[in-house]
């Protein structure tokens, strides 16, 4: 097995100042089983906690059935574990109630339900869709899809070089006509942390429904959607600690009321006649077909396991290793970080020496590093910064200063080959 060279120095004293482990590395197997493996790809999906992997395995072990059907015990219990994970999540994240929970794959699919069955509400020719150009693909494509249903236009909000939104190009581009404003809590490719309370409050002044995209900040900020105060809310599981192929759309109610199905067939109808049907009402309209409910038990597990953590210390910890990181990549000669917002999640995109990001990305592979390079689903903003990609180094709770020590050794000796 590899060593991480960094781990290897922190374990000799060499740099024991530096030395900054992480007191929830252990809850993660693959993270600290795999010793030479620095694991920075954390935006793109995390590792899982013992807790989440055994919540997942004694649900098919022990309560395997499908749910809503409860002609049995075994559908029963696994009825009341899907529906205490809802609740679970409508608490950790601040929403009203459960039914404003509707269980989707993730944040892809949670913003496509909202353009599919919100934006034919509001949407009329001549009016616009506002988001940036800092979003994710998800959070571009299906609003081009419903403009170009209902002859709206979609603006995109400028991004200053330093990767902060441009916020008097908000205020100029939202208007009378913008029907829905859609933007991510936090950028996937430079770690802009974007002022969405604030900007929710302008949006709702001008009468438009506010869609956040919060893929990125539901690992790493405590969300209260009491506070921000948006309509609605997307988030991926498996970027906070939870299985892949869950994540949950959460949405005002009485908006979830007004909107028509978007997908359909079994488990989202109250009757169903030949001539007609009625449909379930929320979150159960927006669920068609059987739910991925392992997954919902495991994202369940995840916020536990979030809830029992001091979360300020999680917050100080991965501040901490953004900074190290920050500075420690700053020192080396012709390295360029790119994305300097103020405020900033433990995300660090840079470039080396204008070598390729893919280049850099397999070469620190190489060295046990896990990063990712590339345009990072956001062609729009690399094209505004007029760059081809970076190289993304991203962090999660159970990282430490070895690891990023491990990412300094591993660009010098790129760097040294290139
Ligand atoms: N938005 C942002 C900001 C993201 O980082 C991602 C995932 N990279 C997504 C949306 C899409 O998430 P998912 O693939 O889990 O649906």
């Amino acid at each position: 097995m590899k060593t991480n060279p960094a781990t290897s120095v922190a374990k000799t004293g060499a740099a024991t100042t530096r030395w900054n482990p992480s007191p929830w590395r252990q809850d993660f197997p693959l993270i600290a089983e795999q010793t030479g493996l620095a694991y920075l790809d954390n935006a793109a999906t995390t590792q899982k906690p013992t807790a989440v992997l055994n919540a997942v395995r004694a649900y098919y072990r022990e309560r395997n059935a499908n749910v809503h059907r409860a002609a049995h015990q075994l559908s029963d219990a696994a009825t009341r574990a899907f529906e205490a994970a809802r609740e679970k999540v409508a608490a950790r994240f601040g929403a009203s109630s459960a039914k404003e929970v509707i269980w989707t794959r993730g944040t892809t699919e949670a913003i496509n339900l909202v353009a599919a069955a919100y934006a034919p509400l509001v949407l009329a020719e001549g009016d616009n869709v506002l988001i940036s150009r800092m979003e994710h693909h998800s959070n571009i494509v299906p609003w081009q899809i419903a403009c170009s249903r209902f002859g709206a236009r979609l603006r995109a909000v400028a991004v200053l070089p330093n990767g902060e939104l441009d916020l008097d190009d908000f205020d100029a581009k939202l208007d009378e006509r913008t029907k829905i404003v859609a933007l991510s809590h936090v950028s996937n490719a430079l770690g802009t942390v974007n002022p969405v309370a604030d900007l929710t409050a302008r949006a709702k002044a001008a009468g438009a429904a506010v869609v956040v995209d919060g893929a990125q900040a539901a690992a790493h900020i405590e969300i209260d959607l009491r506070a921000l105060g948006c309509d609605f809310y997307a988030f991926s599981g498996h970027k906070m600690y939870a299985p892949t192929g869950i994540g949950a759309l959460i949405g005002r109610q009485e908006l979830l009321e007004a909107m028509p199905p978007w997908q359909t067939g079994g488990e989202m109808i109250e009757h169903v006649r030949i001539e007609a049907t009625t449909y379930a009402p929320p979150p159960f309209k927006f669920e068609a077909g059987t739910p991925n409910i392992a997954g919902a038990i495991g994202l369940a597990a995840a916020v536990d396991y979030l809830n029992d953590l001091d979360f300020a210390r999680v917050a100080s910890h991965e501040a901490d290793l953004l900074a190290y990181a920050t500075a420690s990549l700053n020192q080396i000669n012709g390295l360029r970080i790119v994305g300097t917002a103020g405020n900033k999640s433990p995300v660090l995109s840079f470039l080396a020496q204008g070598a390729h990001p893919h280049d850099i990305g397999a070469l620190l592979d190489q060295q046990g590093v896990a990063v990712r390079a590339g345009h990072h689903c956001a062609m729009p903003l690399m094209e505004t910064l007029g760059l081809p990609g970076t190289v993304r180094a991203s962090f999660g709770l159970y990282n430490s200063r070895a690891d990023v020590d491990a990412l300094v050794t591993a660009v010098h000796k790129a760097l040294s080959l290139l």
